[in-house]
This record gives structure tokens, C-alpha cells and sequence, in this order.
């Protein structure tokens, strides 16, 4: 007989949540091997493809032999300076290419790292709940603790700063936001970030602002970037990405701008645990960065006629939801009668719709469902239909 190891997990792992899409994913092959015709609205990963120019630009970049090689740690200059540029012509936002931008392996990546170079075993992180689960445990990776700050309809889906208690807020080494919001789509104003402000300079917490669905909106109204308040870059630093804006959620490029002793922290803990982003995926960004605004206003509008469609769509059925200004998800409360979990089941079972649970965000996210405006307007108008024959 062999030997053999016992595989044992460490604490930290066997601690973490299920990932949530892991167990949506399941549920939704069981139903296909049925035979269902699902309409997938769960996840929140774009159905068109990349804009050609860019698929052009990678073709060309990837045939030269320079890119070959390990790209520099901290990105190309040349892609920080198309960064900065950008910044400047959306936001107005003053950054210097070479200390207060950062090239990320997507932003996911710079999110999941960045606890590790600032939180000691027992600091606070404060995380907004529901949301993106990787701050969490990206917290946790780091033996920090999360203190969750709930985001509900009656405070507009913004952390209220006054719940938080005094010793949470002097133990805190770091604060996650996000606007506009995963899972609810809110937006954040000018008053809220200046608030943010006041409290991270008073407490002395770093702030990490993911701006992943900034360019993702509605009616003409574009949203705020964190870096466009005054005092911004002196409190912490804002994740990007180009996955939603130009359709490159496969390609694992983002990146992080503001403060640039914020930024080394995060370069020190990436330039020993990874070697860059391919300098040919990095060429083709800064084409992306340049794209045409017809191109960007056409993406944007296909989400809004899917956002009108399935908005119209479920609150003729009587559905209670608001309309949102950005991001391509509805945020919505489950029928009277049904928890998060069992509405989603239900519609899976019975319509063949397949939504996320409000919950899997977090418990403050219980008695929503979150639906992704990733199919078309023929299928999100099906979904509708199904639903409100199962209602
Ligand atoms: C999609 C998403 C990201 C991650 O995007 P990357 O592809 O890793 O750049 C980050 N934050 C939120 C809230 C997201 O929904």
C-alpha cells in the first residue's frame, strides 16, 4: 500500500462561505440536465463581445516579440499614462503615471491583495453588506475583521457612519465601497464621498473606492469617481477595470489609482506574488482606453433597453424595485411569502429563470434577488413572461 497524506485544509479556508456562484452554478446544470431552457440572469458577466478595434489591437500586439517577456511590475508607463489621461477626460482627476497608477491582473486581484499589505491580525476593515464578496474575505485572508456596514433602502443604500460605534471606527485600518453598487445599483453623491473623507482623515482609515460599473449608465447621467472629490488622494485610492466598461471580463486587466503610498503598500505585496499583465493585453487596453464614445454609448445603450425591458416587465407583475441610474443589475424584494433562497429556486424551478439570492451578498441583502442584464431583450421579455406566469 502507498503512503499517503492526509489533505487537511487550513483554518482559513475551511472558514470561508461557500463561493456563491459555485453553488448557483450547480443548481442551474441540474436544471439544463432536466432539459430546462434557463434564461440566466445571475451573473454579472457581459454578453457581447470585446469592441473589434480592441480584438485588433491584441492580434497585432501579441505578434511582437517585446511582450514576450515578463512585463514590469507596476504596468507599462505607457498604459499608466493612457490611465491618467483617461482619468483626467472623464473625471477631470489629476494622476501621475508613475506613482498614483497601478496596473492590476484585473481589479479582483488588487482587491483580493490589498488587506494583505495594510491589515495586521485584529484590525477592523469596514465592508458594505450586501456586496462584492471578495472583501470580505479578502479581510479575513489577512486575519483582519470585518465589521459590516448594512446598506438598506432607508439609507439609500449608502453606509450610515453614525451606526458605526466609535471603538469599531478607531480600531479600523481600511474601509471597501463601491459605487455604483453591486448587487443594488445605487449610486453615491457628492455629500456622501465628502463624508467619507471626513471620517477616514478623522480615524485614519484607508479608503478603497471600486469604481468597476462607472461607465455602466443610464439616461446620460454619468456617476462620480471618488477621485473627482477634493481630498480624495489624501484618504485612500479607487479600483478600476476594463471588464464592463469595454466587455474584457476575460482578458485580467485593472487598475488602481490615488494615493501613492496606499499604491507601494499594494505593489510591494503584487511584486511577490505576481509578475504583471501581459504588456500585449496592456497595449490593446490603451487602444480600449481611446475608444470612440459612439462605441461606449452604444454598449450602454443595449443595457438600457434591457434594463426598460425587464424594469417595465416586473413591475407590471406588481414587483417592488427601483429603476437603476447605473451598474447592469436590478435589485429587487421578493414576493410576500418567499425568503431570498426560496424565490430563486422557485423561479428556476418553475419559469426556468435563474436570478441570485439577495443574501449571497450578505444577510442584510435577505428578501432580494439581484437579475444581471446579461441576456437580450427577446430573452429578458421571455423572463418577464415566465415569471409572471409562476407569480
Ligand atoms: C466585476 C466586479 C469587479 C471585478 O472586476 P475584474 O474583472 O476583476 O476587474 C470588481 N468589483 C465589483 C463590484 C464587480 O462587480
Amino acid at each position: 500500500m502507498k503512503a499517503k497524506v492526509t489533505v487537511d485544509m487550513a483554518t482559513r479556508v475551511k472558514n470561508l462561505p461557500p463561493y456563491l456562484f459555485a453553488s448557483i452554478d450547480m443548481m442551474k446544470q441540474e436544471a439544463k440536465a432536466k432539459g430546462v431552457d434557463v434564461i440566466d440572469m445571475s451573473i454579472g458577466d457581459p454578453d457581447q463581445p470585446t469592441p473589434s478595434h480592441i480584438v485588433e489591437a491584441m492580434q497585432s500586439a501579441v505578434a511582437n516579440p517585446d511582450h514576450h517577456r515578463y512585463p514590469s511590475y507596476e504596468g507599462m508607463l505607457s498604459f499608466r499614462e493612457a490611465v491618467s489621461v483617461w482619468y483626467k477626460s472623464r473625471f477631470g482627476a489629476v494622476l501621475d503615471p508613475r506613482t498614483e497608477v497601478l496596473s492590476l491582473i484585473g481589479s479582483k486581484e488588487g482587491i483580493g491583495h490589498i488587506p494583505l499589505a495594510f491589515v495586521d491580525p485584529g484590525d477592523h476593515v469596514l465592508v458594505p453588506s450586501p456586496g462584492y464578496p471578495v472583501y470580505p474575505v479578502s479581510t479575513l485572508f489577512a486575519g483582519g475583521q470585518v465589521q459590516l456596514m448594512p446598506l438598506t433602502e432607508q439609507n439609500g443604500y449608502l453606509p450610515d457612519f453614525s451606526a458605526v460605534p466609535e471603538t469599531v471606527l478607531k480600531n479600523s485600518k481600511l474601509m471597501f465601497l463601491n459605487y455604483p453598487n453591486n448587487p443594488t445599483s445605487a449610486l453615491a453623491t457628492k455629500g456622501f464621498y465628502e463624508d467619507v473623507i471626513k471620517i477616514a482623515a478623522k480615524y485614519n482609515i484607508i479608503v478603497c473606492h471600486d469604481a468597476a460599473y462607472s461607465e455602466i449608465y443610464y439616461d446620460g447621467k454619468k456617476p462620480l469617481s471618488f477621485m473627482e472629490i477634493d481630498g480624495a488622494k489624501e484618504v485612500g485610492i479607487e479600483f478600476h477595470s476594463l471588464s464592463k466598461t469595454y466587455n474584457m471580463t476575460g482578458w485580467r486587466i485593472g487598475f488602481a489609482v490615488g494615493n501613492r503610498d496606499v499604491l507601494a503598500g499594494l505593489g510591494k505585496i503584487k511584486s511577490n506574488l505576481d509578475s504583471g499583465v501581459f504588456q500585449a493585453v496592456q497595449e490593446a487596453s490603451i487602444v480600449a482606453l481611446k475608444t470612440d464614445e459612439s462605441v461606449l454609448s452604444g454598449i450602454r445603450n443595449v443595457y438600457q433597453q434591457r434594463r426598460d425591458a425587464l424594469y417595465e416587465g416586473l413591475r407590471g407583475l406588481g414587483m417592488e424595485l427601483t429603476k437603476p441610474g447605473a451598474s447592469f443589475y436590478l435589485w429587487t424584494k421578493v414576493p410576500g411569502g418567499y425568503d431570498s433562497a426560496g424565490f430563486v429556486a422557485h423561479l428556476l424551478d418553475k419559469a426556468g429563470v435563474l436570478a441570485t439570492p439577495g443574501n449571497g451578498f450578505g444577510a442584510p441583502g435577505e428578501g432580494y434577488v439581484r437579475f444581471a442584464l446579461t441576456v437580450t431583450v427577446d430573452r429578458t421579455k421571455e423572463a418577464v413572461e415566465r415569471i409572471g406566469k409562476i407569480l
